[in-house]
């Protein structure tokens, strides 16, 4: 690793790529995140009901995902938006994994929240809005349960690095971290997807990295050439909205994607998945150069 990375990330180093941490390996159920397999998680950015859920998740189990997502807990710009089902929406997610032998992966909002949110998810997912509540992390760590942790809409890499030191520090090896777009002055995308950060945190961390194509660019014709970028950049697993039929979604509908949208994305991905494959088979360049300067 370049020697001015472990400069500017010195205060991060349980973060940090080195010879005796390589790469983190989160198990997950009955797969592994951050090793060979590509993972995709999908489903829609809110539980609203059950026929909804149910039919996502079996429409992306079919397609290929590991893992539904579903916010039960909707941190919303306005008081007057969906906040979710809560403790109801837990509750169908459970029944879906039970029924498709999916993971879950949800959002926990506040501290208070975090023994029941981990008691009916397999992933504690730490939303962008709360990526530097330092309580919320330090209590979702404790809970023993992998965190997919989203990056602050104005955070930096290190900012994000010293969200998951936090998680590490607190006992918590497993920790995913999750480019989903930044705020930048283009207006026209929801955000900004900062590609080159998968990349870097690729090549400075041992964490498994993951993009979120749909919140990232916030159009769904954009989401399949998004996720074709994190492939590249080499992310370990994308995150993406899928609903059964967006126009109607309680949020986020304009970047979900429909079924058959989904199905089409997941077909076109599948190249470039196995480029990645092949490239993980050689070693990446990477991963070459941080085993050389650590051995
Ligand atoms: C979400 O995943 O639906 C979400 C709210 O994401 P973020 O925290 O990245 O905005
Ligand atoms: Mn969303």
């Amino acid at each position: 690793m370049r020697e001015s990375w472990q400069d500017r990330f010195a205060d991060t180093p349980d973060v940090l790529r080195s010879a005796r941490r390589e790469q983190t390996i989160v198990p997950v159920l009955d797969f592994e995140i951050g090793g060979s397999e590509f993972i995709t998680m999908a489903g829609p950015c809110s539980v609203e009901t059950e026929a909804q859920l149910l039919a996502t998740a079996h429409r992306v189990r079919r397609a290929g995902a590991r893992i539904l997502r579903g916010g039960a807990f909707k941190p919303r710009t306005s008081p007057y938006s969906f906040q979710g089902l809560g403790l109801a929406g837990l509750k169908l997610l459970a029944r879906a994994r039970e029924e498709t032998g999916l993971a879950v992966v949800t959002e926990v909002m506040c501290e208070t929240d975090v023994d029941m949110v981990a008691e009916y998810a397999d992933i504690l997912q730490i939303g962008s809005r709360n990526m530097e509540n330092d309580s919320l992390i330090v209590a979702a760590a404790r809970s023993g349960r992998p965190m997919l942790l989203k990056r602050g809409l104005v955070a930096t890499v290190a900012d994000l690095f010293r969200a998951a030191q936090i998680a590490i520090e607190n006992g918590n090896p497993d920790v995913i971290l999750c480019e989903r777009g930044i705020r930048t002055f283009e207006t026209a995308m929801r955000n900004t997807l900062d590609a080159a950060s998968i990349a870097l945190m690729k090549q400075v961390s041992h964490l498994p990295v993951i993009a979120d194509p749909s919140h990232a660019t916030g159009c769904r014709a954009l989401v399949p050439a998004a996720a074709r970028i994190g492939i590249a950049a080499g992310a370990d697993g994308i995150i993406v909205e899928v609903h059964p039929d967006p126009d109607t979604a309680w949020s986020d509908g304009d970047q979900s994607l429909d079924f058959a949208e989904f199905d089409k994305m997941m077909v076109s991905l599948a190249p470039w998945i196995a480029l990645r494959e092949d490239e993980m088979g050689l070693r990446g360049e990477g991963h070459l150069e941080a085993a050389e300067v650590a051995g």
